[in-house]
């Protein structure tokens, strides 16, 4: 089944000029780019977008960051997208994240870690409507 994802490419990546690099690769993976958009979040929005780590030590931390600079923000859809987005992606930390994953190359650290993928069907929904 067709599914719909969200993806972001973070600030990180977009202050290093690589978003041509990782879309090539999201198309390489014949994921279509249904949506896409440029904009930096405000720091209320980032508290909201990442609600559910409220209260998590590095928190404070993710939405500064999330809030920093722009952000690349993609609606995709692909054949089983939501779990093959999250295999592209790679683990939260890099230094684990399996060779050719987008954040095993892209990714600098647990916290800039270039890249968000939705995690479930579920938050797949919410995070679309959240910016779409
Ligand atoms: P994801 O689904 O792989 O993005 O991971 P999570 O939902 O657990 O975390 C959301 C984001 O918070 C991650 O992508 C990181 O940018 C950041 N993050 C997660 N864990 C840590 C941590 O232990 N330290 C810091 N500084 N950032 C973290």
């Amino acid at each position: 089944m067709v599914e719909k994802t969200l993806f972001i490419i973070k600030p990180d990546a977009t202050k290093r000029g690589i978003i041509g690099k990782i879309l090539a690769r999201i198309e390489n993976e014949d994921f279509k780019i249904v949506e896409l958009k440029s904009l930096k979040l405000s720091k209320k929005k980032a508290e909201k977008f990442y609600k559910i780590h409220q209260g998590k030590p590095f928190y404070p931390e993710l939405t500064d960051f999330m809030s920093s600079g722009k952000i690349i923000v993609c609606l995709l859809a692909r054949e089983k997208g939501v779990k093959y987005l999250r295999e592209v992606v790679g683990a939260t930390d890099p230094e684990l994240a399996k060779p050719n994953t987008l954040r095993n190359l892209f990714g600098t650290s647990i916290r800039e870690n270039a890249v968000h993928a939705s995690d479930s069907k579920k938050t797949a929904d919410w995070e679309i409507s959240f910016f779409f």
